[in-house]
């Protein structure tokens, strides 16, 4: 049986020693009264909640699935999700970094952040149904009139509604611009949607009392591509006078999926006969509104990926104390055991110190851009706000995609630790890889993010948000110059951003006059970028340990050692790396595949 520990003094680490978050939280209005202490018990309670609630339920909810019953449209999710959904919602957890205008906690996002790693940790199954609720909050919160607002938001706060995200059609994923799904305007303002839509996550289920799914369709008059989508508000029932849920709407759930993972997580063919939907935003600039939400939702797949990590590690560092096999090459350690336990081995100890370096750098990096999002939302400072608006958005490909891959690695690494018994479903090692690997799918496929980072966030400003957050990098090295213990770090990460720079010259100017080539490029160079912000944020970890771990602290001389084993280990792929970026689009393109 697998277990989970929420990684509390990690998290402290990261927030206060790395982040500084009460200095960060002072220069914010909205959590000026907020300190250190409160975030230390809003996580403990979390951690407890993930950890004692919904980890019980991650293996059963895998094995035992969700039942769908073709006669009543319905969906009953895995035995013990539905009471700790109320339990959840009980406790106020949906709320926690919602306004307060709509009933929320008004808590930073880097907290709530830190809250979902530990959700996704321990069942990410789960975990989607309050998460995507929490996108479709935001998009509501971003784009809704007020009317929507009032009606919905404080629902879907509460947590007492959830809701979807209803994109995808069986023709249609990755460009949205071929949608069909129809919207007609009626005499009442409303309009009647019709369509079918696919792998709809959430969709459908009985954990509460309304649905609100945010639909993607067409008006009539509407452009073709993707200039011609507008965004649409349907909920499962339409709410009365009093706004209680009250006739059943025309939209439903034909089936559902049968998938590789996050089995407790029905995945729902949504069928819309002439459903009852109102206009979110502008016509025809639905893909707008809905990019708020997946903005948000690509830094949650993040947090799925390091939640996933974090816990496959756990796991396998248990099994590797436990497990005995054959002996240390440099002589015995066990000598009372007729073997010594697995973590003697050099292999053994490099995929669990892999894992360990893509959950410790996830967790820095992603908190930093949680926080970044918290500027963005409430400093008093204009320019502050732009700035980190900038950063988000140049960061966010990376979060999604460079995590979900690391997580991708990390689990199968970690699974391999365990060896036939990682196999083996009873460990719940194979589970993890399993629910890892849709989170480079969904919200956005890895390439698309490399491509979204390349082309539009990189060569289409000329570079201009990279150079300014490589300016940030540059300050760090520029301090650490005189300190001779921080060059085994700074000489690597000052090397690779000084490699970046070039490349990113490199291959704006052979895609200006070959598209292809940044096509070609992106997916590497999209690893290469990540392995920079790690490589930053690894060294800034260094900086810190370096001085602490003086005091004898193993928790800073453990944070150091993964520093350098990430240094000596994970940043070299880089190299390969480049060199793919830089060969060009001519052995991608040269096959006639007819
Ligand atoms: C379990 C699950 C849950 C999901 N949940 C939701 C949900 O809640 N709501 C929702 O709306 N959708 C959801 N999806 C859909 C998901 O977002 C899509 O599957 C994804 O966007 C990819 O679309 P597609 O499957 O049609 O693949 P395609 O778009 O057909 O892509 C196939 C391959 O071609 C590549 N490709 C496509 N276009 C390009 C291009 N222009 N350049 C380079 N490469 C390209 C892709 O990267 C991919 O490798 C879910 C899917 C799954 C499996």
């Amino acid at each position: 049986m697998p277990h989970y520990q929420p990684p509390l003094r990690d998290m402290h680490f990261v927030l206060d020693e790395l982040l500084d978050l009460n200095a960060e939280l002072a220069q914010l209005p909205a959590h000026a009264g907020l300190d250190a202490t409160t975030v230390h018990q809003v996580l403990e309670e979390g951690g407890k909640f993930a950890a004692e609630r919904l980890f019980p339920l991650n293996q059963t909810g895998d094995r035992g699935g969700r039942q769908y019953d073709a006669a009543t449209s319905s969906v009953t999710t895995p035995r013990g999700f539905r009471d700790a959904y109320q339990q959840y919602v009980a406790a106020g957890w949906p709320s926690l970094a919602c306004d307060p205008a709509y009933g929320g906690q008004g808590l930073p996002v880097v907290l709530n952040n830190a809250f979902y790693e530990m959700l996704n940790a321990a069942n990410q199954a789960w975990t989607m149904y309050p998460g995507l609720s929490h996108g479709a909050y935001e998009c509501l919160h971003a784009h809704g009139s007020e009317a929507q607002k009032q009606l919905y938001l404080p629902r879907l706060v509460s947590g007492e509604w959830t809701g979807t995200m209803c994109l995808t059609e069986a023709h249609c994923g990755t460009d949205l611009g071929l949608l069909r799904t129809r919207a007609e305007p009626q005499p009442d303002g409303s309009y009647r949607l019709t369509g079918n839509k696919i792998f709809i996550s959430a969709g459908e289920h009985d954990m509460a009392a309304n649905i609100v799914h945010l639909v993607l369709a067409r008006l009539p008059d509407a452009p073709s591509g993707t200039r011609g989508i507008s965004l649409f508000v349907v909920p499962k029932f339409l709410p009365d006078a009093q706004g209680e849920p009250g006739e059943r709407n025309a939209i439903g759930c034909g089936a559902i999926e049968h998938k590789m993972g996050i089995h407790g997580n029905a995945t729902c063919q949504i069928n819309l006969d002439g459903a009852k939907g109102w206009l979110i935003g502008e016509p025809h600039r639905g893909l707008n509104a809905m990019f708020v939400m997946m903005n948000a939702a690509r830094l949650g797949v993040g947090m799925q990926s390091l939640g996933l990590t974090e816990v496959a590690y756990q796991n396998a560092l248990a099994y590797a104390r436990e497990r005995a096999q054959g002996r240390s090459l440099s002589g015995t350690k066990a000598s009372s055991a007729p073997a010594d336990p697995i973590i003697v081995h050099p292999d053994v100890r490099r995929m669990l110190m892999t894992a360990r370096a893509y959950a410790e750098g996830g967790r820095a990096f992603t908190s930093y851009v949680a926080l970044m999002i918290d500027r963005e939302l409430n400093h008093p400072d204009d320019s502050v706000r732009r700035e980190a608006a900038d950063e988000v958005a140049l960061l966010t490909p990376i979060v999604k995609a460079f995590l979900t891959d690391n997580a991708w690695i990390a689990t199968s690494e970690a699974l391999q630790v365990f060896g036939g018994h990682g196999y083996i479903a009873e460990w719940g090692m194979e589970q993890y890889v399993r629910d890892a690997r849709i989170n480079m799918i969904y919200e956005g496929t890895n390439t698309i993010q490399s491509l979204d980072l390349l082309g539009r966030k990189v060569l289409m400003d000329q570079g201009e948000k990279l150079r300014r957050f490589g300016e940030k990098i540059r300050h760090f090295i520029v301090a650490q110059s005189a300190d001779p213990a921080m060059a085994e770090f700074i000489t690597p990460l000052a090397d690779l951003a000084e490699k970046l720079v070039k490349l990113t010259a490199e291959i704006g100017g052979k895609a200006a006059a070959d598209p292809e080539e940044m096509g070609a490029a992106a997916v590497p160079y999209l690893r290469v970028a990540g392995h920079l912000v790690y490589a930053y944020f690894f060294a800034r970890m260094a900086k810190l340990s370096l001085t602490r771990a003086a005091g004898g602290d193993p928790f800073y001389q453990a944070k150091l050692a993964t520093a350098r084993f990430y240094f000596a280990r994970l940043l070299p792929e880089t190299a390969m790396l480049i060199r793919q970026a830089r060969s060009g689009a001519a052995s991608l393109m040269a096959m006639d595949f007819s």
